[in-house]
């Protein structure tokens, strides 16, 4: 509601109604249906998806999982061998580090929402094909755009790079608050990587702090992991 439309409004006998919008994260809102609905029907369009040969190796279609009114979308590269067996983001070994990092920000997996760039499991875990990423890539930018959320944590060199249209190494992306489509967007290090480099989570933890920060949120401890 801009100010001129409220005071338009005001001289036309109407009261000014702030539209109830999106609270914190995870707070039901009215525009949940809606959000919902939509990430339902991109759902369902996308399918039992033929349109790249990853199709042939996967169990399951990871489309992508949380609250349709997070405040926070973190995105990540592709499902590997758990997430391709259950069909949900980030549900294997980084995906329990995800999960207490998110627990570090005084969050839980259901107030955010979590995808990948692309939705299928590349065999043996290998990175994506460009060819992959540009048939998938559509449904991810279509998924944010549902979403719409205040600030995206772009989890590792592919999703940062995907999402910046950039060649840029991780490493440089990492520690600045960058933008995707008006949305802030924090590139951070995967969490698989923070695995074989546990050093790095002082890094994700600085680029934590400042995804907290443009939330409001307070800090509430010293590391991610
Ligand atoms: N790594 C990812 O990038 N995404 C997942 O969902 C799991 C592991």
């Amino acid at each position: 509601m801009s100010h001129l439309k409220r005071i338009y409004l005001e001289s036309i006998g109407l009261e000014y109604q702030p539209f109830p919008g999106i609270g914190r994260p995870g707070e039901p809102c009215s525009q949940s249906l809606g959000k919902g609905a939509a990430l339902e029907a991109l759902r369902g369009e996308i399918g039992d998806c033929r349109r790249c040969p990853l199709s042939t190796g996967r169990k399951n279609l990871v489309f992508g999982n949380g609250n349709p009114d997070a405040e926070l979308v973190f995105v990540g590269e592709a499902p590997g061998r758990e997430e391709d067996i259950q069909g949900e983001a980030f549900v294997g070994s980084a995906g329990q580090l995800l999960t207490r990092i998110i627990g570090a920000m005084g969050l839980s997996r259901e107030q955010v929402y979590i995808c990948n760039v692309i939705k299928c499991r590349p065999p043996g875990n290998r990175d994506p094909l460009p060819s992959e990423i540009e048939r998938c890539e559509p449904f991810l930018k279509r998924q944010l755009d549902i979403l719409d959320p205040r600030i995206i944590c772009a989890l590792g060199s592919f999703a940062a790079r995907t999402l910046l249209r950039t060649e840029e190494r991780i490493s440089r992306l990492r520690g600045r608050v960058l933008e995707y489509n008006g949305i802030p967007l924090v590139p951070t290090y995967h969490p698989s990587y923070l695995l074989r480099n546990p050093h790095a989570k002082r890094d994700v933890w600085m680029d934590i702090q400042k995804i907290m920060g443009i939330l409001g949120l307070a800090v509430a401890g010293e590391d991610g992991g």
